[in-house]
């Protein structure tokens, strides 16, 4: 268990690069919620005390001092033994090709010099600072929406993609048939030893007395809510949405783009939770990274296909997630960009 007063996190950050290669460790090819099904049923009633060795996640934004969003823990048990916990299912690992950096910017309404929302293209007196991906995840303020897009696909949807990205869930514990009041509803990290398949369960916040004793019985149940999937779809597609623009330095006014537009608008004013399904979101091709921020705030990369097959460009959002490029038409000069990139290291590739 971890409270607020563990340590911040060293941010878990690679080594030197260079080139235009972005060596991104790639996990997870879909939104995939984690599991919480233990190999056996006698791992979930076996807690431990321990101290705390190490933490390491993303820092909060700023450098402020904080909770990290833990993505490992390493114990030391009192038997002397460590016992590491980290993500609780890895994917593939691959590697993305640096194409372009995408700048922050501004766009106003066509025939006009007045500023509008890149999302429901109104002009409002005020513009909100945007952050491309969620600032919680690292994003960098990138653009400017109107309040009710910012606001709303803030609280609606861009926790759920935290929640996601940090493979956090929201819990409920019951003890001796007592059900904890509301307010005992806690955010979990999930985290498995690779080696044993034991998992943890993170506490994020301050853990009550009551809450600890309950962890620390032989036995509790555990109610749980994963993220939610189409919550986490419009959040992605809404950077996606909004990366596009900036890469493109307009806001397109083609079928498509009117698509997402309103399926974002359907999503920021839906009931919390109710996040109306997209077709667009659940087009986009997701990947994370585990290896902390890397690159540029937001940039444009590709991935090269096996067998000679059409790459993928993708928007690096933060350098933490991958997002596909969401319109049909490819981003000018991308193709060229990797061209130019194969024929400078290799060669015997750029004439196959
Ligand atoms: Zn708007």
């Amino acid at each position: 268990m971890v409270d607020g007063a563990a340590g911040a996190g060293d941010g878990s950050a690679g080594g030197g690069r260079s080139g235009s290669d972005l060596p991104v460790e790639l996990f997870h090819r879909a939104l995939v919620g984690p599991s919480l099904r233990p190999a056996s049923g006698d791992i979930a009633r076996t807690p431990f005390r321990g101290q705390i060795r190490r933490v390491s996640g993303r820092r909060s934004l700023g450098g402020k001092r904080g909770q990290p969003a833990i993505d490992e823990i390493v114990f030391d048990l009192p038997d002397g033994r460590a016992a590491a916990f980290g993500p609780p299912d890895r994917g593939e690992t691959g590697t993305l090709v640096f194409l372009s950096q995408i700048p922050r910017g501004t766009f106003t309404k066509p025939g006009s010099d007045e500023d509008m929302c890149p999302i429901c293209l109104a002009v409002p007196a005020a513009l909100k600072k945007e952050h491309v991906p969620n600032g919680s995840l690292g994003g960098s303020h990138m653009t400017y929406t109107c309040e009710p897009c910012n606001n709303g696909l803030g609280s609606k949807v861009e926790a759920a993609l935290q929640d996601w990205f940090d493979h956090a869930i929201t819990a409920s514990f019951e003890h001796d048939g007592e059900v904890l009041g509301r307010r005992r509803v806690l955010k979990i990290y999930f985290r498995r030893n690779e080696d044993t398949g034991a998992f943890a369960l993170v506490v994020d916040g301050d853990v009550t007395p009551d809450v600890e004793q309950i962890l620390g019985s032989p036995e509790f149940r555990m109610r749980y809510q994963e993220a939610q999937q189409r919550a986490c779809g419009i959040a992605l597609l809404k950077h996606a949405y909004l990366a596009a623009c900036l890469f493109l330095r307009s806001v397109p006014d083609h079928p498509e783009a009117r698509v997402m537009r309103a399926d974002l608008i359907a999503a920021r004013d839906a009931p919390k939770g109710q996040a109306p399904a997209s077709d667009a979101a659940a087009a986009l091709k997701v990947y994370r990274s585990h290896v902390g921020r890397q690159g540029p705030p937001l940039a444009l990369v590709a991935q090269q296909a096996e067998d000679g097959a059409a790459p993928t460009f993708l928007i690096s959002l933060a350098g933490v997630l991958f997002v596909s490029w969401p319109f049909a038409d490819l981003p000018p000069g991308a193709w060229q960009r990797l061209r130019q990139d194969a024929g400078d290291d290799t060669e015997e590739e750029a004439s196959a």
